[in-house]
């Protein structure tokens, strides 16, 4: 067992933590006051991460991509955690691995523009009645002799206002599920309000509208009827990349500038950092973040053997995300009123871990899947020795 990085993962992390660093961060405060980025920034930090290979890391080499292993891919989306959602997103794209699925035409019209950053894409799957019960969802298309028509409504679809096309799940039949893609601008396709968030402040989470939506033959995706298997199946990936990942880069990055003010706030004539109760959050947090990254590698490793990392995964949303928000708030904790206090960061970052537990999944919804395989499955699921 071989714990340690290679030297060319070392190069690769410090490349995106120095991008980050120079470019990324002094554009943090200015969104968190203004809410957004102009557009040609927005065009500069692509430009630039793109000249560096940077964009699309997660995407087949061949086809433009960074196309880096799993492992390697997750060692750059602990470094994204250090930065906000909305900068990853500008900087680094955010294309989904469903789309993989594409084929033919669809490779020239929504894959390859994607990984280019030609066109931004986001992922409609929750409604308004439907989230945790990603099955239960209302959307439908029905076949017609042109290809589909799409009715139907979806909200809290990050990235709307800046995506181009949309991978949006509809009903195809009783049951069967389907994924297709939908370009923004085609007769009765809506885009609605941005729903102000907690946190997460830049990325815009949108409503979308149906309203008989003419789809063409190509807007479908991998197989008819085959759409929550694609999407569950390939959003497991992000799942650890995007919420495991991220959250143990945020939570080392919070606690880095917790162990740096515990070293220089002095009260009573000592440093904070010398009082046992400030050591114990400290000591807490060390242990649960080193714990949880990990489990994010682990999971990448066998996602890179081909093994099945479903349950993993699971748990490494579930920890991962707790542990962030554990972190975070102790952090407040250790600043004092400077935490709560606008003028650091720390706020903003307690506000931005709490969706960290609610979405690509629940806490609870990911503690029933664990707890059922588990019950399924015999504990020695869970024990590498067996
Ligand atoms: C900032 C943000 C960004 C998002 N981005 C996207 C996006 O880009 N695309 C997209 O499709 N969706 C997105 N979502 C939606 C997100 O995935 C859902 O909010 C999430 O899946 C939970 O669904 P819900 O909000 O409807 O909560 P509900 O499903 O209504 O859950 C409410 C509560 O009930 C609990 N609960 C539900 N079912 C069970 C059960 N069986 N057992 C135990 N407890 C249960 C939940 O754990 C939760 O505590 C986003 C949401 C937010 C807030």
């Amino acid at each position: 067992m071989d714990f340690s990085l290679n030297d060319e993962q070392k190069m690769m992390v410090d490349a995106v933590r120095r991008f980050i660093a120079d470019e990324l961060k002094p554009l943090e405060n200015g969104i968190e006051d203004t809410g957004t980025l102009d557009k040609r920034t927005a065009q500069a930090i692509h430009e630039k991460s793109k000249a560096l290979g940077l964009y699309a890391l997660n995407m087949p080499a061949d086809l433009g991509g960074g196309g880096l292993s799993k492992l390697d891919r997750i060692l750059c989306e602990e470094q994204f955690g250090h930065t906000s959602d909305y900068l990853v997103r500008r900087a680094f794209g955010n294309v989904y691995e469903p789309l993989l699925e594409c084929k033919g035409d669809q490779l020239e019209r929504w894959l390859k523009p994607a990984i280019t950053g030609q066109r931004t894409c986001a992922i409609a799957i929750t409604e308004p009645g439907a989230g945790s019960d990603a099955q239960g969802i209302k959307t439908h298309a029905k076949k017609t002799d042109a290809g589909w028509v799409l009715n139907g409504s979806k909200h809290f679809i990050s990235d709307g206002l800046w995506s181009d096309f949309f991978l949006v799940s509809a009903k195809t039949g009783d049951k069967a599920i389907s994924m297709f893609m939908v370009d923004k601008g085609l007769p009765g396709f809506t885009v609605g309000k941005d729903q102000k968030m907690m946190g997460l402040r830049g990325t815009p989470h949108v409503e979308l509208f149906f309203d008989n939506v003419p789809l063409e033959p190509a807007a479908l995706l991998g197989e008819e009827g085959q759409g929550f298997k694609l999407a569950m199946g390939a959003l497991n990936v992000v799942r650890l990349a995007q919420v495991g990942a991220r959250a143990v880069g945020k939570a080392s990055h919070v606690l880095e500038l917790m162990v740096s003010y515990a070293s220089e706030r002095q009260q009573f004539n000592s440093k904070i950092g010398d009082f046992q109760m400030v050591q114990q959050m400290l000591a807490d947090s060390v242990i649960e973040v080193n714990a949880a990254r990990w489990m994010v590698y682990q999971a990448a490793w066998m996602l890179d053997q081909g093994l099945d990392a479903r349950e993993q995964i699971a748990m490494v949303k579930v920890h991962a995300a707790e542990t962030l928000g554990r972190v975070v708030d102790r952090a407040v904790q250790v600043f004092g009123g400077m935490g709560f206090c606008k003028e650091l960061p720390i706020e903003r970052y307690y506000r931005d871990a709490r969706i960290y537990r609610i979405f690509d999944g629940t806490s609870e919804i990911h503690r029933t899947v664990i707890a059922k395989s588990v019950m399924k499955k015999g504990a020695a699921l869970f024990d590498v020795n067996r």
